[in-house]
């Protein structure tokens, strides 16, 4: 299935046509969003020389392993330095993470490397005691680290996480029954943002066209997207046809939407490209959505994934 996908930078100006409003956000996050996206191809080869993502298991992927759980990151540090190189001076241009510039360079770029790779595979991990732990060891505060990691650790996680990909046709874990978690297959990360497919047209067989709809979550660390069941909550696992509720403006939502949860009150964004012509930039499109964050926030609902943009 060929299908056009825009740039970070068509996606942000696409947003920023429509909701003029967002212009200032969408251009302080940009040349982020835009280095994150070109490094994963040049760490892809220093990456691919230091590790190997074990084989996809499905059995082990029955039981709610992700494929990079327990894998040793060592030999990292190069690209993980690489991506701090050119991140960093962007990174330090808002307040917060500015404050630690000295630290972060410490940890990333002249350090021999060993905590910057501790810190990533807690992160993969979800090991919060380790990560606060080297957070302080390092002198960031744990919430600065975990933002800086958002843009050094994920092109070098994805540059890994493409090890599994097949080179067409759908991911091994999307096969009937085989990865139900709502969090990633690859890393274990929460996704940041859902899309329900476009129609699928059949050239050959135009009687096999199918309806689409089909809800996939994108992680935002790793890159990997994953087929999920429409009814089911993928923060607390319920599901049902009450469970989830949707939150969309009246108006010109243009399949924007946010996808919550009546019992644990965790929400994530959600494009439906049946509503549009192209398919955005995920990373892009999760920022351009801040708009409907605010009205979840009102609400007293919790992203299921915090992002940078409200982090601070
Ligand atoms: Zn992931
Ligand atoms: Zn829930």
């Amino acid at each position: 299935m060929a299908e056009t996908c825009l740039t970070v930078s068509e996606t942000l100006a696409e947003i920023a046509a429509r909701r003029p409003v967002l212009k200032p956000v969408l251009e302080a996050f940009r040349p982020l969003l835009e280095t994150r996206a070109a490094l994963r191809a040049e760490v892809e080869e220093a990456v691919a020389a230091a590790v190997t993502l074990p084989a996809f298991s499905a059995e082990r992927a029955a039981q709610g392993v992700p494929l990079m759980a327990g894998l040793s990151l060592r030999g990292l540090a190069a690209p993980l330095r690489t991506a701090a190189e050119r991140v960093l001076p962007l990174l330090c241009a808002l307040e917060a993470p500015a404050r630690y510039r000295d630290a972060l360079e410490a940890l990333f770029v002249k350090g021999e490397g060993t905590a910057s790779e501790q810190a990533v595979e807690a992160l993969i991990a979800g090991n919060e005691p380790d990560f606060r732990r080297l957070a302080e060891e390092a002198d960031i505060q744990p919430e600065v680290l975990a933002f800086a990691l958002d843009f050094i650790a994920a092109p070098v996680l994805r540059a890994l996480a493409l090890q599994a990909q097949p080179a067409e046709g759908e991911a091994p874990w999307n096969g009937a029954a085989v990865w139900t978690q709502g969090y990633c297959p690859v890393c274990g990360s929460l996704p940041v943002i859902a899309t329900l497919d476009k129609r699928v047209f059949d050239e050959k067989n135009a009687f096999l066209a199918g309806g689409g709809g089909k809800k996939r979550l994108h992680c935002g660390l790793c890159a990997t997207s994953w087929t999920f069941r429409r009814s089911t909550c993928p923060s607390c696992g319920r599901q049902g046809n009450e469970v989830m509720e949707i939150l969309r403006e009246s108006e010109g939502a243009n399949g924007e939407r946010l996808d919550w949860c009546v019992h644990c009150k965790t929400y994530c964004p959600t494009v439906d490209l049946r509503e549009r012509e192209a398919v955005p930039d995920m990373d892009a499109m999760a920022l351009g959505m801040l708009h409907l964050d605010m009205v979840a926030s009102r609400r007293g609902l919790q992203p299921l994934r915090p992002s940078f943009w409200n982090m601070f």
